[in-house]
């Protein structure tokens, strides 16, 4: 048995009129994030966690901004293409963990319906499944709820 720990990170900006997609659900809450896709920051970092993991290239190569195919793109849909990709290379996921920075939508209240919905697309138990809200304190461009940041981390075995 081999395993392969992967990292993954992703930022979007906060704006009005856009549904509050993270973590595969909608949360309520007067901005969104901005985005090509419907901007799943969660989904993304988890995406690129999982594609480093197992060596193959990243979430923006695979799945270009510029492709129209993407455009408004359900990023769960897109976390099914990469899970078929590390899956057909023959890895497992194991666990994710995930931290999501923003001063935006509030995490806590959301985090165990987050980690039902990361569980049922990643195929994962809901122990294997983590997700922590941090508020900025105020500081940097994101501050304020003008933007999301997520960081994910994943194992894998084979
Ligand atoms: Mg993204």
């Amino acid at each position: 048995m081999s395993t392969r720990v992967g990292l993954g990170f992703d930022v979007h900006r906060l704006v009005d009129g856009r549904p509050c997609v993270l973590g595969g659900i909608v949360i309520p809450h007067p901005t969104g994030p901005l985005g090509h896709s419907d901007g799943d920051a969660v989904l993304h970092a988890i995406g690129d966690a999982l594609l480093g993991a197992a060596g193959l290239d990243d979430l923006g190569t695979l799945y270009s901004d510029k492709d129209p195919k993407w455009k408004g793109a359900n990023s769960a849909e897109l976390l099914a293409d990469v899970l078929r990709r590390v899956r057909a290379i023959g890895w497992k996921p194991v666990n994710v963990d995930v931290v999501i920075a923003t001063e935006g939508p509030r995490i806590a209240p959301h985090r165990a319906a987050m980690r039902a919905k990361l569980a049922e697309l990643l195929g994962l138990a809901v122990d294997a499944v983590n997700v922590k809200g941090k508020s900025l304190e105020g500081l940097g461009a994101l501050a304020g709820g003008a933007g999301v940041a997520v960081q994910a981390v994943c194992l894998l075995e084979r």
